[in-house]
């Protein structure tokens, strides 16, 4: 048993090794594969001997436990916020000030200021205990089920730490994650989010940390907090919680004097663009610790301390035009086409203005000098209009009232910012968008069928819709542009094999606005058919799990247009996986419906993964831990005293693996 017990431990502990060398070092030592094989083997292991569960294992970084109110925590040190600084004048002003409340050399260490949301973590024993956003600075939110979800924030250090202390830092979403993000979030009908920052502050509060655990989150830390560290600096802390472990920018550097760090603030005002994550300046701190305590804080921040804000770049350019593109989903997004002009390392030409409000709020018109700036965002954004250059015959710009691409009349719903084109089924960029999204890899996966292809089937009116797909041929492929036999043969056998992709994926390629993949799943497991789906009620509908009521009338809507209940009869008559398939569906019942199970222990016919499945499939719950709501305590061998105890406590019920088979007849 205890040779057990150390296998786990040592795979623990090779796959930390790893994780730290693939996300904090970025550089990794093994392939992903074999990462996976060693986390497979570890989490058959846990899952075979629970008795050695420890919750700061590699396994559970996906996440899966569910906030649903986060705790208010007091902070053990209050986090403080940073007084700013805009020019080096004022920096220089600092520095005088300073100089006359301590004697001495002063060395300060240099930090890129990193934009995203703090947060205070504090390890005990060298495992992570508890997170905690800032909040109003004395006391924040415990969100550490999501943190942990966090690779780079260590689940348990590395060499030699102090038994327990705080570690702030910042989380941030580096650039290519955020618009891996967005991409999806287009593919699935929905506004992408305008900026990293936000994105990664939205995050830490985000119920389900599974969905965290999705998001390429970093941690970048710059602070430790405590008693008995024994440090004596700032930069030295910062070596400290690297040998620990945590992410600390390499960029950090400990100078001599206040004209060193104006070197190092020019230096990073230019080359900051080519960082792969946000930063708004620089923060300058006095080095020693010891002089820290010499200036102390006032009411608001440390004295010791001082914000550089680099000056977002920003230029003025000519409006040439404000042209409105159509997207998939018909909502309407107004663009200014620029006279190009430099501006952070990039030409940019064009610029969004997001919805007829924005361009209301500007009062921004054609041919006016306007100014545009790169900020935390990632597009270029109009910030205002130079009206001492307007020309005087300058007229409002009228929003459009019809739609670009077909012409019909725009609405705009009670609530929402933009406008839409409600022509679903005529709108030729709409039409050609959900072809191209039924046929994208993530649904229905149809190879040998390009988004390109797609427009040029429907502006040669062989294609309207995904269902007209099924009726190509060979001989009416072959005429087009640049299509030799081999390739529509491809495409009619790419075609045809569509029709065995399962329910769940269909459901997604339909193109239902708000019906992400995620979504289609659960809506595919709940109603089995896409006709108990199309019959279904909003109350109906909301009463499925994370159902809103956004999603549901987005689906009812969508099944009263008749167009699209024709389109559905002919995927069904083509021969599309419309309902769950027969092998998925023997083993499904509802016999567990509206019951919650807590599954803990080891047992002897199933695995615990197995039995979670099982319930799932018959329509029962899974939670994670017992409360008042949870209806069965299935128990297996060696589960811990203390589940049970609670269960008791509880009035939940208590039963063997053997009582559940029976009871459910399962
Ligand atoms: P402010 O939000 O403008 O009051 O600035 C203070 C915030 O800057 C802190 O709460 C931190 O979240 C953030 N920050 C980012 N990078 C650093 C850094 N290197 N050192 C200290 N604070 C930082
Ligand atoms: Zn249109």
């Amino acid at each position: 048993m205890s040779n057990i017990k150390e296998i786990i431990q040592n795979l623990r502990k090779e796959l930390r090794e790893h994780n730290y060398n693939y996300y904090v070092l970025d550089e990794a030592t093994i392939s992903d594969y074999e990462f996976d094989v060693k986390l497979k083997e570890l989490q058959a292991l846990e899952e075979q001997h629970p008795e050695f569960y420890d919750a700061n294992s590699p396994t559970l970084r996906v996440g899966g436990e569910v906030t649903k109110n986060f705790n208010t925590i007091v902070h053990n040190h209050r986090m403080y916020s940073l007084d700013n600084s805009y020019s080096l004048e004022d920096l220089k002003d600092w520095e005088t000030r300073i100089r006359k409340l301590i004697d001495g050399d002063i060395q300060y260490t240099c930090e890129l200021k990193y934009d995203g949301a703090s947060i205070s973590l504090t390890y005990e024993n060298g495992s992570l205990t508890r997170a905690v956003t800032r909040g109003d600075g004395f006391q924040g939110d415990e969100v550490t089920a999501n943190i942990k979800t966090i690779k780079t924030v260590p689940l348990q250090l590395k060499g030699d730490y102090p038994q327990k202390f705080d570690i702030r830092g910042e989380i941030i979403l580096p650039f290519d994650g955020f618009n891996k993000m967005n991409e999806e979030r287009v593919a699935n009908g929905e506004e992408p989010y305008r900026n990293p920052r936000n994105t990664a502050s939205g995050s830490l509060k985000l119920q389900d940390s599974a969905e965290v655990a999705r998001r390429p989150l970093e941690c970048l830390l710059y602070n430790l907090t405590g008693d008995n560290l024994g440090i004596d600096s700032q930069f030295h802390s910062l070596e400290k919680a690297r040998a620990m472990g945590f992410k600390v920018p390499e960029a950090a550097k400990l100078t001599n004097s206040i004209d060193e760090v104006f070197e190092f603030i020019n230096h990073w005002d230019k080359v900051r663009h080519d960082l792969p994550y946000e930063t708004d300046g620089v923060v300058v701190k006095v080095n020693s610790l010891f002089q820290q305590e010499e200036l102390g804080y006032t009411s608001k921040a440390p004295r010791w301390a001082m914000a550089y804000k680099f000056k977002a770049e920003q230029v003025s350019t000519k409006l040439n035009s404000i042209s409105y593109q159509v997207g998939r989903t018909g909502a309407i997004t107004p663009v200014a086409n620029l006279e190009p002009v430099e501006l952070a390392g990039t030409t940019v030409k064009r610029a969004s203005l997001h919805n007829a409000d924005q361009i209301e709020k500007l009062d921004i018109r054609v041919n006016d000098e306007v100014f545009v700036e790169k900020g935390g965002e990632i597009i270029p954004k109009i910030i205002a209009v130079d009206l001492s250059q307007r020309p005087s015959s300058s007229q409002k710009t009228e929003y459009i009232s019809n739609c670009p691409e077909c012409n019909t009349e725009l609405v705009r719903i009670e609530g929402e910012a933009k406008h839409y084109c409600p022509n679903y089924n005529g709108c030729s960029i709409q039409v050609i968008g959900r072809i191209q999204h039924y046929i994208s890899r993530k649904a229905m996966d149809i190879e040998g069928l390009g988004g390109e292809t797609v427009a040029l089937l429907v502006k040669e009116d062989l294609i309207a819709n995904y269902s007209d797909l099924y009726e190509l041929t060979v001989e009416q492929l072959m005429p087009l542009d640049r299509m030799a036999e081999k390739s529509a043969e491809n495409l009619v056998n790419g075609v045809e094999a569509s029709k065995g992709i399962p329910f769940e994926s269909v459901l997604f390629a339909l193109g239902i606005r708000f019906v992400g993949e995620t979504v289609a799943k659960k809506l595919a497991k709940h109603y089995k058919n896409i006709d108990a789906l199309a019959n279904a009620s909003i109350e109906d509908l909301e009463q499925v799990d994370e159902i809103g009521v956004k999603i549901a009338e987005s689906v009812v809507a969508f099944f009263t247009v008749e167009a699209n209940v024709k389109i559905i009869e002919r995927l069904k008559a083509f021969g599309v996986q419309l309902e769950i398939s027969a092998d998925v569906l023997a083993n499904q019942t509802n016999k567990l419906e509206g019951l919650a199970f807590v599954v803990s222990g080891v047992f002897e016919t199933v695995s615990r993964n197995e039995l979670k499945k099982l319930i799932e499939d018959n329509g029962g719950k899974n939670a994670s831990s017992i409360s008042s709501k949870t209806s069965y305590l299935i128990a297996g061998d060696k589960m811990g005293p203390s589940k049970k105890e609670k269960a008791e406590k509880l009035g939940v019920t208590l039963i063997s693996e053997k009582e559940f088979f029976d009871k459910f007849q399962l």
